[in-house]
């Protein structure tokens, strides 16, 4: 048996680390550009010579294997460099949400204990807020877009440009295990402090290529290509932007930085450095609607996919009726994160159809083992119907939260990562989530969606924005509340008689009828722009 499995002396067993995920794209495509608000270009070749350089200046202020170095900046070539160089060396990449209160930003710097910290100098003043209760940090390096003189109290091993310049442009970047932890983060639930979550470098690669993989293969569209031109339109603090940028640096497209976001900036870019796949949560959509350029910009080889939150119908039709191809996905911190893409492969659809297709959770990515369960772990049907909780196993999922046993056992009760997410799955495998367990309305015994009766509410042509919520009622126990901004003058009646339409046609439950409305000025949204449920129960009900 023995036999079997011998293996020559020399024989190298490659370990998937993240940077192995550079061989191709540099050598295949050197001059391939990866540029910076419009406004500074490198190539392929550069990029990687400035991660060398990266590398040898974090080596020489004494970063070793196992430390922690922590990133806040936004969107920009200097993230992507560190997104490799940190955990190329054997550190630990910590992106810090710099959205998040800076009580909560001191937290996630403590409880990961960073002992570097590169930070843009925009946030100079934050760290000057509360460096005296930072706990480790060894030294602070500064980030800016252009070279000047700083005036703080933080305490600076030097200048991100400079110390690249001085350094050398190779490093022989070694071979460690493949279960050496990569990147750390923290969850923004909106409960409680923040959780930290960590991925290994295996779980990367293997990240990169199972989401690849489903890109690649889609049948009618959102396939991503060599000829791509990639923009992240999602916070690289915010699970690696989704994972995109090592996908990107990997296929070797052209990659643009948006720096921070503005919506003007993000449309003149996707218009001078066309731009034909970013992805983004449903915010930012609303966001670069409401520019003046947006009317007068062709989308039409724009893919764009939605997370983070479900893409309202409405939303996407509008998308669609301007070219772009647009589709969900879905993930979450916990997950790396992207777990399913709702891609299409059929011909002839109608639009209807299509904006469905477009709207739903998506279908599993490959190795991606997703179940809808009920309360004893027992499936559901899969009928588009029959609701459970979605659980999980995949090659790219936290084994735990950092330093949190508790947490961690629940969140993987019985062998499975508890999404939290509860979703029905149709016979050809397209999952739908209907709510989050905890937002979910209980109608009379009967668990109504909130996430259905948003998307009805948001086709209505008066409604620019809408949350729905669970109000206390002494009848049924609880009844949707709807909070409605609106695009011009509408009243609650005729809301509700938009709503009873879907009713009607058995699209909704009668229970959905039980929904008052409330007129609001805006939706609040987390720090990384999606409702924040929590915060709209606390103020409206
Ligand atoms: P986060 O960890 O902040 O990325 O949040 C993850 C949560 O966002 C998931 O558990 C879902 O509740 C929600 N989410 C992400 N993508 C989608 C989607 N396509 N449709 C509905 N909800 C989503």
């Amino acid at each position: 048996m023995t036999d079997l499995i011998q293996k020559t002396q020399s024989a190298y067993s490659y370990p998937l680390l993240i940077k192995n995920l550079l061989y191709s794209p540099v050598a295949d495509n050197p001059q391939q550009q990866i540029i910076y608000r419009g406004e500074q270009t490198f190539s392929y070749q550069e990029f990687r010579q400035r991660v060398c350089r990266l590398a040898n200046a974090l080596s020489a202020l004494g970063v070793k294997r196992g430390d922690t170095v922590a990133v806040m900046d936004w969107d920009s070539h200097r993230y992507l460099e560190c997104f490799f160089a940190i955990p190329m060396i054997g550190a630990v990449l910590h992106t810090v949400n710099i959205k998040l209160s800076p009580e909560q930003i001191l937290y996630t710097i403590n409880h990961a204990e960073d002992d570097y910290i590169l930070v843009n100098e925009e946030f100079l003043p934050l760290i000057e807020q509360i460096r005296g209760r930072i706990d480790m940090v060894k030294g602070y390096m500064v980030l800016q877009d252009s070279p000047k003189e700083i005036s703080t109290s933080v305490p600076l091993v030097g200048e991100y440009e400079k110390l690249l310049e001085t350094a050398d442009d190779s490093f022989d970047f070694p071979d460690f295990d493949e279960n050496t932890r990569a990147t750390t983060f923290y969850t923004t639930g909106t409960t409680g402090m923040p959780k930290g979550v960590f991925f290994s470098h295996r779980q990367l690669v293997l990240h990169t290529l199972g989401t690849l993989a489903a890109l690649s293969s889609a049948g009618k569209q959102g396939r991503f290509h060599k000829n791509d031109v990639y923009m992240p339109i999602t916070p690289m603090f915010h699970v690696h932007a989704w994972g995109f940028p090592y996908i990107a640096t990997f296929v070797g497209v052209k990659q643009v930085y948006p720096g921070k976001y503005a919506p003007a900036k993000l449309l003149q870019l996707i218009k001078d450095e066309e731009v034909t796949f970013s992805h983004c949560v449903p915010t930012i959509l609303h966001m670069l609607m409401n520019d003046p350029a947006f009317n007068d910009l062709d989308l039409s080889n724009w893919k764009v996919v939605i997370g983070g939150a479900a893409m309202p119908k409405g939303l996407c039709r509008l998308f669609l009726q301007k070219g772009a191809d647009i589709f969900s996905g879905y993930g979450m911190s916990e997950t790396c994160p992207v777990l399913t893409l709702a891609q299409i492969d059929e011909e002839d659809l109608s639009e209807d159809q299509e904006v469905n297709l477009r709207c739903k959770t998506g279908r599993s990515l490959p190795l991606v083992d997703i179940r809808i369960v009920d309360n004893d772990m027992n499936d559901v049907k899969n009928d588009g119907n029959a609701v459970g909780e979605l659980v999980v196993r995949a090659p790219w999922l936290t084994q735990a939260y950092l330093k949190d046993k508790r947490n961690s056992e629940v969140l993987w009760e019985g062998g499975y990562l508890h999404t939290g997410d509860v979703a029905n799955r149709d016979a050809r495998g397209y999952i739908s989530i209907t709510d989050r367990i905890k937002d979910v309305i209980k109608i009379g015994g009967e668990w109504v969606s909130s996430l259905e009766l948003e998307d009805v509410i948001s086709v209505h042509e008066s409604v620019s924005e809408v949350a729905v919520i669970g109000s206390p009622d002494d009848k049924w126990g609880e009844r949707p509340l709807a909070l409605v901004v609106t695009k011009n003058e509408v009243t609650d009646k005729e809301i509700i008689k938009h709503v009873q339409g879907f009713v009607d046609k058995g699209l909704l439950t009668k229970q959905a009828l039980l929904v008052r409305v409330k007129f609001v000025g805006e939706i609040d949204k987390t720090s990384v722009g999606k409702m924040n449920k929590k915060l709209l129960r606390e103020k409206h009900l």
